[in-house]
C-alpha cells in the first residue's frame, strides 16, 4: 500500500501518518519526490491481526489514512515486490560507492554517471591481477573485478583462490585507488568478503540462494544482484526484494544475459532488460556483457548498447592474456580491445547525456 500526500502537506502531516502507521504495527517508508511525497506501507500483520502484507492490508485502514490531513490517497501495490518496485518508492535509488582514484572520491550508482568495472574474471595471481588492474585503469576504469570465490559448473574448474585472491584485490586497491567488486557465495563467506569487498557480487547460480541473500541484506555494502540465468524480471525483483527487506537499501541490479534456445553465444543478452528495470524499479542497474554473451568479439558492440539502453555502470572481463586464462577467456577482451572500446563508451554516453566516470 502507498500512502500519496498532496504536494501541500506539512511536515507534521508525513509524522502524523508515519506515526498512526507505527501504533499499527506497520512501517512508513517515505519517499520524498520533487511534486509529492509518498508513504509506502509495509506490515505482516494488519490491525485486525489478519495477515495482510502491504498488498492486502484492510479496506478500512485504507479510509482511515486517507481521512488524516495532508494524505491525498491511498493505493495498493500491484506487484509482487514491494520495496523493489517503482510504485512504492518513485524516485531513483542511488548507491554511492568509495572510489580514490576519483576526484570526488565516490561514484554514485544510478545517478547521471556511469560507471567502467573492469578486471578478470578469476583472480589467478598477484602478476595477473597487478598487469590487469595497472592496464584498465590507465584506460580510465575506476573500479576493478575479479572473482575470488568462483563458482564453476564442473567441480573440477578453477574455483578460485580463496582469501589469498581477497588480499590480492586489497592490494591492487591500495595501489590504484579502484573499489572493488567481487563474489560472494555463501551465507558464511560475507562477513569476511565485507573485509575487502566494496561491493559484494551475488552470482547467477546464487540469485535465488536466500540464506545468502538475507546475509548479505543484513550488511551496509553495496551488493551487486546479477540476474538467474533462467529468472524472469519478476523473480530478480522479487531476489532483490529480500536483500532490501533485510534493511540493506544498497542493491543494484546487473543483466548479465540468459538462457535460450541459441547456441552460438554462452547466453542471450537482454537488453531489453535494462529500460525495463528502470521502469519497474528504482534501482540502478548495470550490465555484464561478458558473461551475456561469451565472446569477446560481442563484448564491444553489446556495451556500447547497453549505454543506450540506460545502463548505470558496465562489468567486464579483461586478460592480459586471454588465451592463458583459468576461466572465461573466450569472453575476455585483451588489454588492447579493452583500450579500444574506452573511448567508443564514452562517445555513446557522452550522446545520450550521461557522464562517464573516468576519474
Ligand atoms: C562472473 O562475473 O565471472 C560470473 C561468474 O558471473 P555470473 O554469476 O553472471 O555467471
Ligand atoms: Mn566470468
Amino acid at each position: 500500500m502507498i500512502v500519496v500526500m498532496k504536494s501541500s502537506c506539512s511536515e507534521q502531516n508525513i509524522e502524523h501518518v508515519l506515526t498512526f502507521l507505527e501504533k499499527q504495527g506497520l512501517t512508513g517508508h517515505p519517499s520524498v519526490g520533487v511534486e509529492r511525497t509518498v508513504i509506502g506501507v509495509l506490515g505482516a500483520v494488519g490491525p485486525t491481526g489478519t495477515r495482510s502484507g502491504i498488498g492486502g492490508i484492510n479496506p478500512s485502514l485504507g479510509e482511515t489514512l486517507e481521512g488524516l490531513p495532508g494524505v491525498e490517497c491511498v493505493l495498493r501495490v500491484s506487484k509482487p515486490y514491494k520495496l523493489a518496485s517503482r510504485e512504492f518508492h518513485p524516485e531513483d535509488t542511488t548507491v554511492e560507492v568509495c572510489v580514490p582514484c576519483v576526484s570526488t572520491g565516490v561514484v554514485t550508482l544510478g545517478s547521471q554517471e556511469i560507471v567502467m568495472m573492469a578486471g578478470p574474471c578469476t583472480v589467478e595471481s598477484e602478476k595477473q591481477l597487478m598487469t590487469t588492474a595497472a592496464a584498465v585503469r590507465k584506460q580510465g576504469a575506476v573500479m576493478l573485478r575479479g572473482g575470488a570465490f568462483k563458482p564453476s559448473t564442473s567441480p573440477y574448474g578453477f574455483r578460485g583462490l580463496g582469501e589469498a585472491g581477497l588480499k590480492l584485490l586489497a592490494k591492487a586497491r591500495s595501489e590504484f585507488g579502484m573499489a572493488v567488486i567481487t563474489e560472494v557465495m555463501t551465507p558464511t563467506d560475507v562477513s569476511l568478503v565485507c573485509e575487502y569487498a566494496d561491493i559484494l557480487q551475488i552470482g547467477t547460480r546464487n540469485m535465488q540462494n536466500y540464506m545468502l541473500l538475507d546475509e548479505v541484506g543484513r550488511t551496509k555494502t553495496p551488493v551487486v544482484l546479477k540476474r538467474g540465468m533462467s529468472a524472469t524480471i519478476e523473480e530478480w525483483l522479487l531476489a532483490a526484494e529480500y536483500i532490501l527487506s533485510q534493511g540493506n537499501r544498497n542493491v543494484i541490479l546487473c543483466e548479465r544475459g540468459i538462457r535460450t534456445f541459441e547456441k552460438v553465444t554462452r547466453n542471450t543478452m537482454d537488453i531489453s532488460a535494462i529500460p525495463l528495470i528502470e521502469y519497474l524499479s528504482h534501482l540502478p542497474i548495470i550490465s555484464d556483457p561478458s558473461q551475456g554473451t561469451g565472446r569477446r568479439d560481442l563484448v564491444g558492440p553489446l556495451s556500447l548498447a547497453s549505454i543506450a539502453a540506460g545502463t548505470d555502470g558496465l562489468l567486464i572481463e579483461v586478460h592480459p592474456n586471454p588465451d592463458e586464462a583459468l576461466k572465461d577467456g573466450a569472453q575476455s577482451l585483451t588489454i588492447e580491445q579493452f583500450q579500444s572500446l574506452m573511448p567508443q563508451v564514452q562517445a555513446v554516453a557522452k550522446a545520450v547525456g550521461r557522464t562517464f566516470i573516468t576519474a
